[in-house]
């Protein structure tokens, strides 16, 4: 390798999926972006190529023996990777870990918190643990450190309109005249025909909590020993205080809508014991400093200047600042992961690591401006960039063109997508980029447009004073049968708006986001969309024999693989490896099946086809509309029988699209739907959307994206910034009255 290489990660040859053949190199301790149209093969370099690589050499390190339990990764297509350091993937992936990860604890800010409270708390208390709930010496003993107890839905379990002989008490057990019923009204002293209303206080209390008592009653003549208890203290004895999970599948269903979870009333949901809340600095304790919001911690943690806490009150500091930052200051470090977005998710990740002392590594990155209002992206840029200046290769995959000016390094991924893309369209500076007459450095040039011929609302759907989370108070009209678009800083409550007032208000409303589809290994576009039912009819009337033959999951279906085209190898306590089947070589169905053919192709065949072949291909009219609509939503360069988990998160999102559009008079719901969409995608999709409204629907669109903003027939803007700061309506408006609100941040980036 030549010297000058030494400062590049060179790749020969790649072909990962629709590469064709690529070759590039990529600077060292630089930040290099790559853009293109989605689809276009950016994930197959950065993903399947260069991070692949990275983690097969990682795990030759390890002895055989070691190996042997990691799942195997096949070497990437490509004829040479050379000089490739250790890449991180900081990826949208959703932060699981249940109620016991939460911000501080992922970011490793709780440990350092609970340093400081030990060396600096009145009344001093004793070692950090005692403050960490995941410790036993620190966890409110009520509620293991949960923080959240179960409890007995009152309103669900007794009905006090009733009386007993009508079935006051709901629960499971005790239908009118059966067992358990029958033994709290035998041991009395109850009315069964008076209602539960009338009941005196000391009644109630008897009936629903008295304790287990040992009583000797007649049953059928017979003297026979039972025990009695209050009805809902048998229930919370029987289910809540034990583990429910060990109970039947159809126990847990049956007593699951009587059982609510609430905050523990020992520790007020903070989780820890009462030693650990009577310790404070500057008057607050460790569960009020991690409620509290970063960008006020931080103010309050710098109050703390005791000598001895010195060093660790500095590397708390760096770590809350990291946090500010990058745009997360209305979170608080109590906050659980799983309810963080993706883009939350990613950036949190990324908090961990510029914390971290690692050098020489790569950091590979899927578009971490997602969520990210066009005000907070400078933030973005300047983590990178430090990242960067630490000594690192940061590799990035952005669609934002404020993100991609500031790399280094520009690798443009095109010129379209699937089997039309896969080459390098342009490489270079960001100038050049402009210059350069690709579909990205076109869009890139031309200036924004302002809808004004704005659409007038059919009605109007509305929210009254909506509290959650931050919300202060909201009331707000939705527009139907427009196009809205509703945007704010990252923090500001538009996902608690939408996706969790208004959506619980309007059930009805067709979701489309960009988790993934199908539930099944077997699933793909064309069972996804209905297809592949029609195209088991045509090839059975073309043949003359039973359509079940076409199916996956028939006697037709090769019997290796069960239809699935590959073979899983189960690792007791990994992934398991996937291999192609050996007996149908990936064709998923047996031999005799795969010699019927339509029109002198096999149904192997056909799910080969790109929905683009398909079309010419079939002539049945319900074949043709369905293949249509996933060409109108750019999907024409898929293939029929792709796996759906191999699809992208903006790939899933449109095939639900495609699946919907022929709906009249429905909601549409979008979050972020722009997410993995570049420039020129998003016309398409504005396309998709106005044909939505236009055929009598409401669309209504969480975006940051100004493209799309600047289309709305009518935006909401919430504000004015993130967390206990947001959580208002700042603006409710067209596009050309927003570019004139003095209130509203969204309207002067769109100015
Ligand atoms: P981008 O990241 O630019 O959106 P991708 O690299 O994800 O594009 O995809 C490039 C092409 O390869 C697309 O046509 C996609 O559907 C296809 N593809 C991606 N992953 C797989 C896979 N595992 N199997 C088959 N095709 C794939
Ligand atoms: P946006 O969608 O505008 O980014 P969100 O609606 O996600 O904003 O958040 C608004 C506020 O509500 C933020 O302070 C956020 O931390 C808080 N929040 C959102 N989801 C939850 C949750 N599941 N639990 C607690 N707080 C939440
Ligand atoms: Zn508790
Ligand atoms: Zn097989």
């Amino acid at each position: 390798m030549s010297e000058s290489n030494r400062e590049y990660i060179v790749i020969s040859g790649a072909r990962e999926n629709n590469l064709q053949n690529v070759s590039l190199r990529i600077p060292k301790r630089k930040i290099t972006i790559f853009t293109g149209v989605s689809g276009s093969g950016k994930s197959s370099i950065v993903f399947d190529t260069i991070a692949a690589e990275s983690t097969r050499l990682l795990n030759e390190n390890f002895s055989m023996f070691v190996r042997s339990f990691l799942p195997r990764v096949p070497q990437p297509d490509t004829d040479a990777i050379e000089n490739l350091s250790m890449a991180v993937i900081v990826d949208q992936k959703r932060l699981g870990g249940g109620s016991h990860s939460t911000m501080g604890t992922i970011t490793d800010i709780s440990p350092i918190l609970r340093l400081l409270f030990s060396r600096a708390g009145q009344p001093y208390v004793g070692e950090s643990n005692m403050f960490s709930f995941n410790d036993p010496q620190g966890m409110c003993p009520e509620c293991n450190g949960i923080g959240r107890k179960l409890n007995v839905d009152m309103d669900k379990a007794v009905d006090l309109s009733k009386s007993l002989n009508e079935g006051a008490i709901k629960l499971p057990d005790y239908k009118v005249d059966g067992w358990d019923w029958s033994l709290v009204v035998q041991a009395g002293p109850f009315d069964p025909d008076k209602k539960l209303s009338h009941y005196s206080d000391e009644e109630l209390e008897k009936l629903l909590y008295s304790k287990a008592k040992k009583v000797k009653m007649d049953f059928a003549g017979k003297a026979t020993n039972v025990t009695v208890e209050g009805v809902i203290e048998k229930f919370t004895n029987k289910y809540i205080k034990q583990d429910l999970k060990t109970k039947s599948e159809r126990t847990q269903k049956a007593v699951a809508p009587f059982i609510t979870e609430g905050t523990c009333s020992t520790c007020h949901g903070s989780r820890l014991s009462q030693a650990a809340l009577s310790c404070k600095m500057n008057g607050f304790n460790i569960a009020e400093m991690s409620s509290m919001e970063v960008g006020q911690l931080i103010r309050i943690i710098h109050e703390v200047d005791i000598a001895v806490a010195a060093p660790i009150v500095k590397s708390l500091s760096e770590r809350l600042q990291h946090l500010v930052d990058i745009g997360l200051d209305y979170l608080t470090l109590d906050r659980e992961t799983d309810t963080l977005s993706g883009g939350e998710s990613q950036r949190v990740k990324m908090v961990k690591h510029l914390s971290g002392s690692l050098v020489d590594v790569t950091y590979i990155f899927d578009e971490p401006s997602v969520g990210l209002h066009p005000r907070d992206v400078h933030r973005l840029n300047e983590l990178l960039q430090k990242l960067r200046d630490k000594g690192n290769t940061v590799i990035v995959v952005e669609h934002d063109p404020d993100v991609i000016k500031v790399a280094d390094h520009i690798v443009d991924v095109g010129p379209h997508a699937g089997s039309h893309g896969g080459t390098i369209v342009y490489e270079g500076s960001f100038q050049g980029l402009l210059e350069s007459g690709t579909l990205t450095g076109t869009h890139m040039k031309r200036p924004l447009e302002l809808k004004h011929d704005t659409r007038q609302p059919s009605g109007k759907l509305s929210i009254k004073n909506a509290t959650l989370h931050n919300l202060q108070d909201v009331n707000v009209t939705i527009p139907t049968g427009v196009l809205t678009v509703v945007t704010g800083v990252a923090g500001s409550g538009k996902s608690t708006l939408i996706n969790d007032v208004f959506l619980s208000q309007n059930p009805g409303a067709i979701v489309i986001d960009q988790s993934a589809v199908g539930v099944s290994t077997r699933s793909n576009p064309a069972t996804y969309t209905g297809i592949m039912d029609d195209v088991r009819k045509a090839f059975a009337s073309a043949n003359k024999v039973n359509k079940g033959l076409f199916s996956f999951n028939s006697k037709g279906a090769c019997e290796n693989c069960q239809g699935l085209g590959v073979v899983y190898t189960d690792l007791a306590f990994l992934e398991s490896v996937k291999l192609p089947c050996e007996v149908c070589r990936g064709r998923r169905f047996k031999e005799e099946v795969l010699a019927y053919k339509l029109n002198g192709k096999s149904i192997a065949e056909v799910l080969e086809m790109t929905v683009e072949r398909a079309l010419e291909f079939f002539e049945q009219k319900e074949i043709v509309r369905k293949l249509q609509a996933m060409s109108d939503v750019g999907l024409d360069y898929i293939t029929l029988g792709q796996p759906l988990s191999t699809l992208s998160g903006g790939e899933c999102q449109r095939i639900k699209l495609a699946s919907e559009l022929h709906k009249q008079g429905s909601i549409y719901v979008m979050d972020e739907p722009t997410t993995g969409l570049h420039m020129s995608d998003i016309g398409l999709l504005l396309t998709i959307m106005n044909r939505l409204v236009d055929a009598g629907n409401t669309v209504i669109v969480i975006e940051h994206n100004l493209d799309v903003i600047s289309q709305a027939d009518w935006i909401i803007d919430m504000g004015p910034d993130g967390g206990s700061n947001g959580g208002e309506v700042v603006f409710e408006g067209t596009p050309s009255q927003i570019i004139h609100a003095e209130q509203s941040i969204t309207g002067k980036y769109l100015a």
